[in-house]
């Protein structure tokens, strides 16, 4: 069990604080001047945990642009990428660009008529009635080649559920997937298709029980409203909560309907949350999550703009601790695919997921980073870690506050009681066969576990 060490989160407001002090700052080496990178054998390090890693990078996906001045900035995965490469981590890993979703895979969640409008519409298209219905305004604007990009983000995070399905690898990263506000029925939040649902859907064809987890600074409300009522997918989301931070939904008493009652934990912050009490709250949420619900496999959304200095985020959170946050999930050892997500100041952006990248396949890697066309967005310190306390945001989240949050996500938890199993021949086709019989599930319509059940 871990607990909250708030010795360690007081440390970590001190404004003396660097990454290096941080207690689970586990593999940054020592710059070795050169810039070159630096690996670690997994095998010598983790003699135990040597992970198969594939990763999915869709040709041309970092070439799309939302509009001058949106914040949204496809480039981003265009530097993650070249990073990764620099580094040498894809000798680490099997690298793939996947096929674009069909039109049919993005209809097994969208609806039709959404993914028809969607497939159709371009930036000249006369505005209509349609554009509300299907809520494209400033924040879901139409540009060219959104249907293409959609496409390209979703197949690869399809690919990765499939490979691991068919037991091929052990984790999938696709950080040009994550999208998780869109809905069945429209565009949210600069999200169109919602690729972690249709990778949810894929890996419950095989896999009885899926966690999904959520770093990012919004709330998952796209993928929490797509399994509200299954107590096949537990869905876990870590965000900012509270004066109209979008989308306004994630706070604490939200916790799924029907047969998905207490399958959906939120555990809603405040502004400037820091290192040491974010992954302290963090690790005790996710270990007892892990435990007791007993997931077969486990989708992690990484959103990079719950790092300090994001464009439009307002925690404190380093690289490391969001990096350690993968690592931690990664320790299970349960089939894991690793999505991207919001993050909104690129060069930052591309750090964080270069940097976990390396911590997935067990590598170390300098902090110097190594030369690649996008140089000049990493000057002038060119370094990994780059400190983010410049735009440090002040602490509202207290000791007493987070503490609350862990005891009423342990108190639902007992819940739970052991976690539903499922026939295995009964292959959901498709969202309506996302939740078990109630036969199958421990707990009764009252969310009462069954007094028969053991565990
Ligand atoms: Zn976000």
């Amino acid at each position: 069990m871990v607990v909250l060490d708030y010795d360690q989160a007081s440390s970590s407001s001190n404004s003396n604080f660097t990454f290096s002090d941080s207690p689970f700052f586990y593999d940054r080496s020592p710059s070795n001047g050169g810039g070159q990178a630096l690996f670690v054998d997994a095998s010598t390090t983790q003699p135990h945990s040597n992970p198969r890693v594939s990763y999915y990078h869709p040709a041309g996906v970092g070439d799309y642009h939302y509009g001058e001045r949106h914040p949204m900035k496809p480039a981003r995965l265009s530097l993650t990428n070249r990073l990764v490469l620099a580094y040498g981590l894809h000798k680490h890993m099997d690298v793939f660009t996947p096929r674009q979703a069909t039109k049919e895979e993005l209809e097994m969640f969208h609806d039709s008529d959404y993914v028809d409008f969607l497939s159709t519409v371009t930036p000249s298209t006369p505005p209509s009635a349609a554009f509300t219905r299907f809520n494209f305004a400033d924040d879901c604007p139409v540009f060219d080649g959104m249907y293409e990009f959609c496409k390209a983000y979703s197949g690869a995070s399809l690919a990765g559920a499939r490979k691991l399905t068919s037991d091929a690898t052990d984790i999938a990263i696709n950080w040009s997937g994550g999208l998780h506000h869109a809905k069945k029925f429209e565009a949210s939040g600069f999200c169109y298709v919602n690729d972690i649902v249709l990778a949810i859907l894929e890996l419950l064809r095989y896999h009885p029980r899926v966690l999904y987890i959520d770093i990012d600074i919004h709330h998952g409300d796209g993928v929490q409203e797509a399994f509200y009522n299954s107590n096949r997918v537990m869905t876990v989301s870590f965000h900012k909560y509270g004066n109209d931070f979008f989308p306004c939904t994630g706070d604490v008493s939200e916790i799924g309907t029907g047969l998905g009652k207490h399958f959906c934990l939120n555990v809603p912050l405040q502004d400037g949350i820091d290192d040491g009490g974010y992954v302290s709250l963090f690790k005790s949420v996710i270990e007892p999550c892990i435990t007791t619900f007993r997931p077969s496999s486990i989708v992690l959304q990484c959103g990079a703009d719950s790092l300090g200095l994001d464009r439009l985020g307002c925690f404190n959170l380093s690289i490391a601790a969001h990096g350690e946050c993968v690592r931690f999930v990664k320790s299970f050892g349960l089939p894991l695919l690793v999505l991207g997500g919001g993050g909104y100041t690129i060069r930052n952006v591309a750090r964080c997921w270069a940097y976990e990248t390396s911590v997935l396949t067990g590598c170390c890697i300098p902090d110097t980073l190594p030369h690649t066309p996008y140089d000049a967005f990493f000057a002038p310190s060119h370094r990994l870690h780059e400190p983010l306390q410049a735009g440090r945001v002040e602490n509202q989240n207290s000791k007493a506050s987070l503490e609350k949050i862990r005891v009423q996500i342990l108190e639902q938890l007992r819940y739970l009681h052991g976690a539903p199993s499922v026939q295995m021949q009964e292959i959901p086709p498709d969202l309506a066969g996302a939740w078990l019989d109630e036969d199958s599930n421990p707990l009764t319509k009252d969310g009462e576990p069954r007094r028969d059940e053991k565990d």
